[in-house]
């Protein structure tokens, strides 16, 4: 049977927080870490298999470009990380020269794998990823809002004192500043729920402005990131068919198009195999037109 295969490149908070998950989790046989900073990678390897008494077979090592051949999965989490006041925006064209020289390198070794991208901001660097590879749309995946969708279920199940598991609730749009909460899909099993019109509005910013806040508190997010993307790579390692709010480029969603954002999507072995048409509102509707057309603004700026 052949051997999975996942490769993270850049090994920061993310990164390596990202690698210590799926190796908890046994998602792969192989894991290559890749970091500018190669030092980092060679300690984050060593350290990872001093675990493997513990934790039983995988091989884990520091790797280079070469190494993405055969990847299943190259997840990219390098870059700069978002500083104290600093918008997701601000980083958009550090990140852009870094992800040039990355996925040139990816594309020698590997043209069959999934490139699955977090590095902020993600809607764009996945965009500009897609088109520099010339891949499939399928095979690449932005992060996008599942973490964002994951703090609102979570935020909304403390407020009922109900199992964020059991609370089906979706954020889309830009994983950033114009992202929007669906009330109008909101619920419990199946069961909708009423929100007080201040109560929603404390959700959805504390959803929002998440990051901001654990960044201004630590320095960096990555524990919840690092389960949103184990979320994906699990839902194509075993052809789940899962529905995850993912960044996927859209064609005519709600009449947006030729841009990445994040809306639910079924996401098995080949990817985003679909993207699912939800329905929402006029309102959300509205909302999703004006958070495109803030990104297509970015990616103006960049071009
Ligand atoms: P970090 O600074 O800790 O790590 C970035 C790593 O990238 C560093 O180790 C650095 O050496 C490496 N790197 C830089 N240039 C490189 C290159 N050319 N090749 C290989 N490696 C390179 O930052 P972090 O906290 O790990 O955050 C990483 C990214 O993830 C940021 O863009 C951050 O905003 C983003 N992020 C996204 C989400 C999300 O929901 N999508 C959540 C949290 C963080």
């Amino acid at each position: 049977m052949k051997k999975s295969k996942i490769v993270v490149i850049g090994v920061g908070t993310v990164g390596s927080t990202t690698a210590y998950t799926l190796l908890l989790r046994s998602r792969m046989d192989e894991l290559v870490l890749i970091d500018a900073n190669a030092n980092k990678a060679v300690g984050d390897a060593l350290d990872m298999n001093h675990g493997m008494p513990f934790l039983g077979h995988a091989k884990v090592w520091a790797g280079s470009y070469e190494d993405c051949k055969d990847a299943d999965i190259v997840i990219i989490t390098a870059g700069a990380a978002q500083k104290q006041g600093e918008t997701r925006t601000d980083l958009l064209k550090r990140n852009v020269a870094i992800y040039e020289s990355i996925i040139t390198e990816v594309l020698k070794y590997n043209t069959d794998g999934i490139l699955l991208i977090a590095t902020n901001p993600v809607d764009i660097m996945s965009y500009f990823s897609w088109q520099k590879s010339g891949w499939p749309v399928n095979r690449v995946i932005g992060s996008g809002t599942l973490l964002d969708s994951a703090r609102f279920r979570y935020l909304i199940g403390q407020h009922l004192k109900i199992d964020p598991r059991s609370v089906h609730a979706h954020i889309i749009g830009e994983h950033g500043d114009s992202e929007l909460p669906v009330w109008s899909l909101a619920n419990v099993a199946g069961t909708a729920f009423s929100l007080s019109d201040e109560t929603k509005s404390e959700i959805f910013s504390n959803t929002r402005d998440a990051a901001y806040q654990i960044i201004e508190a630590k320095g960096a997010t990555y524990y919840a990131i690092a389960l949103a993307l184990d979320r994906i790579v699990t839902a194509i390692l075993r052809d789940e068919s899962a529905v995850l709010n993912v960044a996927t480029l859209l064609d005519n969603y709600h009449g947006v198009s030729d841009v990445f954002l994040g809306v639910p999507c079924i996401v098995d072995r080949q990817g985003v195999r679909e993207v699912l048409d939800i329905r929402i509102n006029e309102e959300e509707k509205a909302l999703l037109h004006r958070s495109a057309d803030h990104l297509k603004e970015l990616i103006r700026k960049v071009r």
